[in-house]
């Protein structure tokens, strides 16, 4: 297991605890370079989630449309290994999601998760991926957009 905090392999656990229906092994971990506490998990099941879509649809989450998603905003980055980069983010925002223990949850707050991932690391995924969610169409709408985001001008 790689330490989030400085990718060191060397890491050590702490606590293990299953989760409520069982399904899921959480454990605690530190590393043995950084000294980090994280938690980590065997398995991310989501499919208790209803996820709210703009339109006020709802919908049982769909982890290969938050994945396709990302995957589309990766279109002409330079990456060779696309799919394990997408892969990781889906994991990461999946565990993000889950943290927040929540029943349901708006489509545009799981946008919002996916673009802090990107935010930090893929600037170029992040603007292709922030047009499309928030459907941007000319400059000064993404110019909004990126105050928020970039600028930290969250409300
Ligand atoms: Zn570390």
């Amino acid at each position: 297991m790689e330490c989030p905090y400085c990718h060191s392999l060397q890491t050590q656990v702490t606590n293990s605890r299953p989760t409520l229906k069982q399904t899921q092994i959480w454990r605690r971990r530190n590393c043995l370079n950084c000294l980090e506490v994280f938690t980590t998990q065997e398995a991310v099941d989501l499919s208790h989630l209803v996820v709210i879509k703009k339109s006020g649809a709802a919908e049982v989450f769909n982890r290969g449309k938050l994945y396709s998603g990302i995957y589309g905003a990766t279109i002409g980055s330079k990456t060779s290994d696309r799919e394990k980069v997408v892969e990781k983010i889906t994991r990461e925002v999946e565990r993000d999601i889950l943290f927040l223990k929540r029943k349901r949850i708006m489509s545009m707050e799981i946008a919002d998760i996916v673009l802090k991932k990107l935010r930090k690391s893929h600037s170029a995924t992040f603007l292709r991926f922030l047009a499309y969610c928030k459907g941007i169409e000319n400059e000064s709408q993404m110019k909004r957009e990126l105050e928020k985001y970039v600028f930290g001008k969250e409300s």
